[in-house]
């Protein structure tokens, strides 16, 4: 059987066939332009759903259904985006009932995406083992799924784990202190470009810190020592086995993870709590696609 997943995000909707191992059979992509009404969009995606269908002789009864990752806030229950911050235009609009209008005979599932790739991270990634675990992504944002006890924990709306927005440090960094506000990649190029008085991205902040630059080192310490203060909410609140971490921040790999982990030993409550493994995401690529996949494929 096959997955049709749909990864709707600021810049592109994702959008593939992905069969029960996992493996992309197809995929392709559409820019999310802003002067597109978001109907004409999914008519687009609809499109190029089918002609992937065609293209490879799927036949109807072959597809188990449509899995949506979308960017929060949502309202899942309703199958609608509510006010994600990157898609102006589409605020309230029913993702749900409009891919039924092309596709009503299969069912459609919708979730906020780093909910549908903490599923993947189970399914196929670095969770699998796991039946307690916390995949945080630290990108653009900060966003996190919580899987606990064999299950996604969705909440009541499908936001759960928005974890971007709890309160990290207030007042940090001129900002209400919300951990993406002071920990995500923005936070570190706005505090870098901020220090150094030009413009300073993600990337070249960690480079200068491991050329031995004090004022990005002091800074690059501070954003590893936030991020293990908001892990150790998460650990203390929820006693994870695991934490899983990916997007773009953490690919700066091991100096990251051993700052988190030495953070977390010292200061989660308890004995289990400061062994919690922390590792990285093992899904990157094609991680939105997978994880849309994952809602068809995966018990959640
Ligand atoms: P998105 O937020 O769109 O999902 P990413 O997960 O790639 O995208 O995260 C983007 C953020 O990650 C940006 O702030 C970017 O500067 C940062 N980033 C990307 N690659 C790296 C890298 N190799 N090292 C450090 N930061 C990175």
């Amino acid at each position: 059987m096959i997955a049709i997943g749909i990864d709707i995000g600021g810049t592109k909707i994702a959008l593939g066939l992905v069969d029960e191992t996992g493996k992309v059979l197809a995929q392709t992509s559409l820019k999310t332009d802003p002067d597109k009404k978001p109907a004409q969009l999914i008519g687009e995606v609809a499109d190029a759903v089918n002609a992937m269908l065609a293209e490879r002789n799927v036949s109807p009864d072959e597809v188990k259904g449509i899995g949506v990752g979308a960017p929060g806030p949502l309202d899942a229950k309703h199958g609608r985006l509510d006010s994600p911050p990157n898609l102006p235009a589409w605020h309230g609009f029913g993702v749900v009932e409009e891919l039924r209008k092309h596709f009503g005979a299969w069912p459609v599932h919708f979730q906020n995406d780093a909910t549908a790739a903490t599923l993947a991270e189970k399914w196929l990634g670095a969770a699998r083992e796991a039946e307690n675990f916390i995949f945080i992504t630290v990108s653009t944002g900060i966003g996190a799924g919580i899987y606990m006890h064999g299950r996604l924990i969705t909440g009541a709306s499908g936001n759960a784990g928005d974890v971007g927005f709890i309160t990290v440090e207030p007042g940090a960094a001129g900002t209400d202190g919300y951990w993406e506000q002071i920990a995500s990649g923005t936070a570190i190029a706005r505090q870098a470009s901020e220090t150094l008085g030009r413009e300073v991205s993600t990337k070249e902040a960690f480079d200068l810190a491991a050329a031995g630059d004090a004022q990005m080192t002091e800074l690059i310490e501070l954003t590893y020592r936030r991020l293990g203060v908001g892990c150790v909410s998460l650990i203390n609140t929820l006693d994870p086995e695991l934490i899983v971490i990916g997007g773009g921040v953490s690919q700066i790999g091991d100096p990251l993870f051993d700052a988190i982990r030495g953070y977390v030993s010292q200061h989660a409550l308890s004995p289990a709590g400061r062994r919690t493994a922390i590792v990285p995401a093992a899904l990157s690529q094609n991680a939105g696609l997978i994880g849309a996949a994952s809602l068809v494929h995966q018990a959640y």
